[in-house]
């Protein structure tokens, strides 16, 4: 076995480091401040993605992506996570269920989109349909010139600077015929309802849109009628892997600045990491990183080769699930180490402590993850997660 990174992946990671050093990190505190960041800036890191050569990590040179392995794009995401207020959506990767699109759609849609000119939100969740997306009630029926689409969705994140949405209904109202349109929008009849403030002060908005009565052509249909959960489940493996990747970085950083806050921190008759309390803080986030770091870098690597789609789903889940309750441990412990000042948003171990909450409760709560990891148990038994793949 060899776990060494390839000199390319060294490159590519050193290079990945540096866009979010020097592009990402200046606007931090304009996103802290504004809750936001503005037009301007927004232009600026886009023009900045597509000279560094990050932009559509996740689609390929066909499509107007980058083409990475999914690999290649965790050693990326771990160091865009670093950054705080969530700057690392501004480095876009349009939505993977995209790529089924027909030849127009992608032309349309996905090849502006990996090229940062236009930009998408996938809109699921509703007020009664959240872990549970069979509840939703945005329905899609036929009508002269397509299909009428009337329903409310929620925490569309980057509703607010998005172009257009993927927009998942059931048709007739039959959960069985789960489908996604794309719809502009500028559509009549698209609007929206409010703009909750969330815990986290994030590049951009999580908006409530409102479909009444909007018209939209057969042509809008992504995929095929009935094809949303697998479209979903598929994306689900590349989606989780990137909020894993991103843990990692967010807490690979807390830990750099808890650690060099506690070797100059003087209180009483020495600097704080000489308190054997502090300094076993410094060792527990230091061993969580170093697990979650090989099981992402293991998993990630896995996935890039030729895998079964279910067992893709299952290790993204664990994945998923430890990495994301990892980086909470460990941001609490970066703020406890700072004391006050850990406590102020002008620092990042802070902001990382708001930001990271939500991976927790996104793409799949920690409570869904662990119901698909406990079913793969019971279908195929423990080996699964505590095994080893071996050559044949
Ligand atoms: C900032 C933010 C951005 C988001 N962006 C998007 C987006 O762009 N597009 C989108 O479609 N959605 C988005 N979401 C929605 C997100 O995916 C959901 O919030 C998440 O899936 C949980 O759904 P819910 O909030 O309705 O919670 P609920 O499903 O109501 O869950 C409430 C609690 O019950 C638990 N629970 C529910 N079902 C089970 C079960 N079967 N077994 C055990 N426990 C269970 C949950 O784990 C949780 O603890 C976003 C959410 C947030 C907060």
């Amino acid at each position: 076995m060899d776990f060494k990174l390839s000199k390319e992946h060294r490159a590519l990671q050193e290079k990945a480091r540096e866009f979010t050093e020097q592009v990402l990190f200046p606007y931090e505190m304009e996103v802290e401040e504004n809750n936001g960041l503005s037009p301007e800036s927004h232009k600026y890191i886009n023009g900045q993605v597509m000279e560094w050569g990050f932009n559509a990590t996740n689609h390929s040179k066909e499509h107007g992506g980058t083409g990475y392995t999914l690999f290649e794009q965790a050693l990326i995401s771990e160091q865009l996570g670093m950054s705080t207020g969530a700057i690392w959506d501004a480095v876009p990767q349009p939505s993977f269920p995209m790529k089924f699109g027909t030849k127009e759609q992608i032309e349309e849609y996905l090849i502006p989109t990996c090229q940062c000119k236009r930009r998408d939100a996938y809109a699921i969740t509703e007020a009664d349909a959240g872990s549970d997306p069979t509840m939703c009630q945005t329905t899609a029926v036929k009508c002269d010139g397509g299909y009428k689409i009337n329903g409310e969705k929620w925490y569309v994140t980057v509703g607010n600077i998005a172009d257009y949405l993927l927009v998942h209904t059931h048709i007739d109202g039959d959960p069985n015929k789960a489908t996604v349109f794309f719809v502009e929008k500028d559509t009549p009849g698209v609007s929206i309802k409010r703009t909750p403030e969330f815990t986290h002060h994030f590049a951009f908005k999580h908006p409530e849109f409102l479909f009444e009565d909007v018209v939209v052509d057969e042509s809008k249909i992504l995929k095929g009628i009935g094809e949303g959960f697998n479209m979903t489940k598929d994306w689900f493996v590349e989606a989780r892997l990137g909020i894993a990747a991103r843990c990692v970085g967010g807490a690979e950083r807390v830990l750099k600045e808890a650690n060099d806050f506690a070797a100059n921190r003087v209180q009483g008759d020495r600097v704080i990491r000489d308190y054997q309390v502090i300094e076993h803080m410094l060792v527990d986030m230091t061993m969580d990183i170093m697990a979650a770091k090989s099981l992402l870098y293991r998993v990630c690597w896995e996935i890039s080769g030729d895998m079964d789609r279910k067992l893709k789903h299952a290790r993204a889940s664990a994945i998923k699930l430890w990495c994301s309750e990892m980086v909470n441990r460990v941001t609490d412990k970066g703020v406890q180490i700072l004391g006050g000042r850990g406590y102020m948003r002008e620092n990042a171990v802070e902001r990382l402590w708001r930001d990271q909450r939500v991976d927790r409760i996104w793409e799949g709560t920690s409570e869904i993850q662990r119901n698909v990891i406990g079913g793969q148990i019971k279908k195929r038994g423990i080996e699964l997660y505590t095994g080893w793949a071996y050559e044949e």
